[in-house]
């Protein structure tokens, strides 16, 4: 598909990292004592702390940071004319095919050009394609009729369209300005893929950025540089980010340009994130469709006018298994395999672990009186089980950068150890010093 040469990836990598989720709890297989249920998936003690920080630093990079973006928490369910308007329920579909010699089914689009069945290869063997809907169906109420038909959302952007004028009035923002949300997504795919890389329940991160309708392909370009700096900004290897254009036989019907950021996955490059430029598609339909005047009157200008849309468009979940994958490493420390997760500390699920050298009376207490103290100002871990070494071997496999040791000199001087994930180098600092120092060493 790319001319791109791949830098070269550890071909288990990905049953490493799947591994290292279920044995530490980052993401089990939804409702596993059952058989698991198709492509869902459960964040685990470190899992549910680890997305909470990627869409945090998220916010934090799109909201917080910027005085021209406010934040939106808009529903799951809402009115089915939505969709309609969006085009959603005449068009997001996939076509479908199956193959009559062993009956497995396929999206038309996916199967590989000589049209032979990928599962027994037999040729010419495929059914005219039928037209699916993406969308998962409900109903609202007692009553299981058409009138009471909605849907789970499949993307969170049209909260925001919907909530355009409420916005821009209540906040008085004037583009170019944004609206931000995070939130779950639901799309009933044919042929979800490779752990958490396409699931049917998803977490997006969506923003909607408008601007007056000449200056589209400027702020077009400068989300496209952005949202790329986003991921390089917390750790990504630049070598494995790219950003490619869609080509104008992939565009949306809406879209006057598309851009992913692609990350290489062990099975090759794949979206990470997606930059379009909607124009004034949402808008104008949902101001058709609603009768509601949608438009922005520039008093500077004395114009009016249906204002573009800027969508970076990225995936939560997707983001943070990346995150994982880039950050896993594997190294030979006097002769033994040492594990780690080389994550930016604004990722990691536990910022400080708290280890007495061991489970002696006299240290437990301080390493109590430790715990207590750093508590409210960082996730932290306790852990006192085993040997030191093999206890700074779990935290280094969890990506926890710093580790504070209580050993018998601490008793005396009132001083900790220090111990650094990556370089494991070691630096004593007095305890009553300690907020202060981790502070420095852990940005948000
Ligand atoms: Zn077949």
């Amino acid at each position: 598909m790319s001319e791109t040469p791949e830098p070269a990836r550890d071909p288990k990598l990905l049953d490493k990292v799947i591994n290292l989720c279920k044995r530490r709890g980052f993401v089990f297989q939804s409702s596993e004592i059952y058989g698991g249920f198709g492509s869902t998936y459960d964040y685990g003690p470190y899992g549910a702390l680890m997305l909470n920080n990627v869409k945090a630093a998220w916010w934090r990079s799109m909201v917080q940071l910027r005085p021209d973006v406010v934040g939106l928490d808009a529903a799951i369910l809402m009115a089915p004319q939505v969709w309609d308007a969006s085009g959603h329920l005449a068009s997001f579909t996939d076509p479908l095919v199956d193959c009559r010699e062993c009956k497995e089914r396929f999206r038309e689009d996916l199967l590989p050009e000589s049209g032979a069945c990928p599962h027994c290869g037999a040729k010419g063997s495929m059914t005219e394609a039928r037209h699916f809907n993406l969308m998962f169906k409900t109903f609202v109420g007692p009553v299981e009729d058409d009138a009471s038909v909605a849907y789970l959302r499949p993307e969170t952007a049209q909260g925001i369209f919907v909530n355009f004028k409420n916005v821009q009035g209540a906040a008085r923002m004037k583009p170019p300005f944004g609206i931000a949300q995070v939130g779950k997504a639901f799309r009933n795919e044919i042929t979800p893929q490779r752990f958490v890389f396409r699931t049917r329940e998803f977490e997006q991160m969506e923003l909607e950025f408008f601007v007056p309708p000449d200056e589209g392909m400027k702020w077009w370009e400068y989300w496209c540089a952005e949202r790329l700096q986003w991921y390089v900004d917390l750790g990504i290897d630049e070598s494995r980010l790219r950003l490619r254009q869609h080509d104008a036989d992939e565009l949306s019907h809406y879209s006057a340009g598309t851009a992913d950021v692609e990350y290489l996955y062990p099975w090759g490059w794949g979206e990470l994130e997606g930059i379009a430029n909607r124009t004034d598609y949402d808008l104008t339909q949902h101001m058709e469709r609603s009768g509601e005047d949608l438009t922005y009157f520039d008093q500077e200008t004395d114009t009016r006018y249906v204002p573009h849309v800027i969508e970076p468009s990225a995936g939560a979940t997707r983001s943070m298994i990346a995150f994982l994958m880039d950050a896993y490493d594997e190294e030979e420390v006097r002769g033994e395999k040492r594990t780690l997760l080389h994550l930016d500390p604004r990722l990691a699920p536990v910022k400080v672990a708290v280890l007495p050298l061991s489970r002696n009376e006299q240290l437990i207490p301080t390493a109590a009186e430790i715990g207590e103290m750093l508590r409210p100002h960082f996730m932290i871990d306790e852990d006192s089980a085993g040997s030191i070494g093999r206890r700074y071997r779990r935290q280094d496999e969890i990506g926890t950068p710093l580790c504070v040791t209580i050993d018998f000199d601490t008793l005396d001087d009132r001083a900790v150890t220090i111990r650094d994930r990556d370089s494991m180098g070691q630096e004593r600092i007095p305890i009553d010093k300690l907020v202060t120092y981790l502070t420095e060493r852990l940005p948000t």
